[in-house]
């Protein structure tokens, strides 16, 4: 019954209107010019267009490393870019470890196509919401204290929790043994095409969802934004590369593979005297994992009594808020602990002066525990940010979303409050990069 309830509640979550939003709008320094370049880039961007390409990666269901699905997606992520007319798409295999998740090597599927056990039970999704996380360490994996309200997380690995049984079908087929793939395309720089800059997402997801907010929506954020940059109008002095790491729910396993197969292979020409480098030189590192749901702290879930919830060990249960906060933001992070933390530091603080100047709805904060994505197999070797919804180890680790691994990380629990917070974030990148990179628009 309680999970109904939870149910119902993100339910409206789905269906809310969309407001006019005030943040930020009086936090601009400045208002480009209508012939900014940057301006003009930016622009290229919007949420239907972004809605519809995380829509696409849905299809896929929660792209699980190693699965007929995973291969799928990556073949159509692959199909995107080049739609977008990157030429020079390429790819890199590489052996997922043995067991590779959570949830068991694979998963039989006699088990999934047997009906849901009743409407709306959404049982992990209890499990992901739910739970006083008291007893707990206050400190968070890689740094940061957590504080306030706590709720439980972990992965889903229960097929029949997720309710809906088109995205069960859809997330039923076996881990097939061997290697898998990644993809990537690069914008290729007119002055140093030698050196660039790496922007990147995870597109493997699970927990028996459509890995909607994890992590199609940073999948869909750097497709959006290699798009803008396919224009042959757009000319940047540096290279860009647009990565679409495998594996990430497993151990960062496709971005530890490429640095791997591709650390020393930076700054190479090849062949020599044709201008040509495979693997440019690295400048920075640009993380993009789990962009759309800022609703704050879990609150207590309150009963018919006007008392607290408690579960059978008396702790106190608590539930999302269900609409985006108004203090929701962008947190770009880097890691304190890094090799290169004060460059990185400063580059992230260049993505919050970016997000100033031309995010139209929310602000951008910087913090120093960046932790737990695929920008820590990078941290030590060149300077690494990522880009969230949230504080990965203070918050998202409190149980701060609820469809994190969980069967309401669904297409139908996002209203586009969040889907918007995710194009602020493509707004952020999209205009940091173009400056560093020396973007510029030919007529
Ligand atoms: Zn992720």
């Amino acid at each position: 019954m309680r999970s109904k309830k939870l149910f119902v509640l993100l339910g409206v979550v789905a269906t809310s209107t969309i407001s006019v939003f005030a943040q930020g709008a009086g936090q601009a320094p400045q208002t480009p010019p209508a012939d900014d370049p940057i301006k003009v880039m930016v622009d290229q961007l919007d949420l239907d267009k972004y809605k519809a390409t995380l829509k696409g990666l849905t299809q896929f269901g929660d792209r699980r490393q190693g699965t007929e699905r995973n291969r799928e997606a990556v073949n159509w992520i692959e199909a995107q870019l080049k739609s977008y007319g990157y030429t020079n798409a390429e790819r890199i295999k590489y052996d997922p470890p043995v067991p590779s998740s959570p949830c068991g090597p694979s998963v039989p599927e006699s088990i999934v196509v047997r009906p849901a056990p009743r409407a709306g039970g959404a049982g992990a999704a209890r499990g992901g919401a739910r739970g006083g996380g008291r007893g707990q360490s206050n400190v968070a994996q890689g740094g940061g204290r957590i504080v306030g309200n706590r709720a439980r997380t972990g992965v889903n690995c229960d097929p029949m929790a997720q309710p809906d049984a088109r995205i069960r079908a859809l997330d039923s087929g076996p881990i097939i043994p061997g290697p898998v793939d990644e993809v990537y395309v690069t914008k290729v720089g007119t002055r140093y095409p030698n050196e660039m800059y790496i922007v990147a997402a995870h597109m493997d997801g699970h927990g028996y969802n459509e890995a909607v907010d994890d992590d199609g929506s940073g999948t869909a954020l750097v497709m959006e934004i290699a798009r803008v940059f396919a224009d042959p109008r757009v000319q940047t002095e540096r290279s860009i590369r647009f990565a679409l790491w495998n594996g990430e729910e497993t151990g960062l396993n496709g971005a530890r593979a490429y640095v791997a197969q591709r650390q020393a292979l930076q700054g190479i020409e090849e062949p020599k005297g044709s201008g040509k480098y495979p693997e440019p030189k690295w400048i920075a590192m640009i993380q993009h994992d789990m962009m759309m749901w800022d609703h704050g702290m879990p609150i207590p879930e309150i009963g018919p009594d006007g008392k607290q919830v408690m579960d059978a060990n008396g702790r106190g249960m608590f539930v999302a808020p269900k609409e985006q906060r108004a203090e929701a933001d962008v947190n770009v992070e880097f890691a304190i602990t890094s090799k290169f933390a004060d460059d990185a530091m400063k580059l992230a603080f260049k993505f919050k002066l970016a997000g100033e100047k031309y995010a139209t709805d929310y602000p951008v904060n910087v913090g120093p525990h960046m932790t737990n994505t695929d920008s820590g197999a990078f941290q030590d070797i060149v300077p690494s940010i990522s880009l969230r919804e949230n504080e990965r180890g203070a918050q998202t680790g409190a149980g701060w979303n609820p469809t994190w691994h969980t069967p309401l990380d669904v297409w139908s629990t996002f209203s586009d409050k969040d889907f918007r917070l995710g194009l602020n974030a493509a707004q952020t990148t999209l205009s940091a990069v173009a400056q560093l990179a020396g973007a510029t628009i030919r007529k």
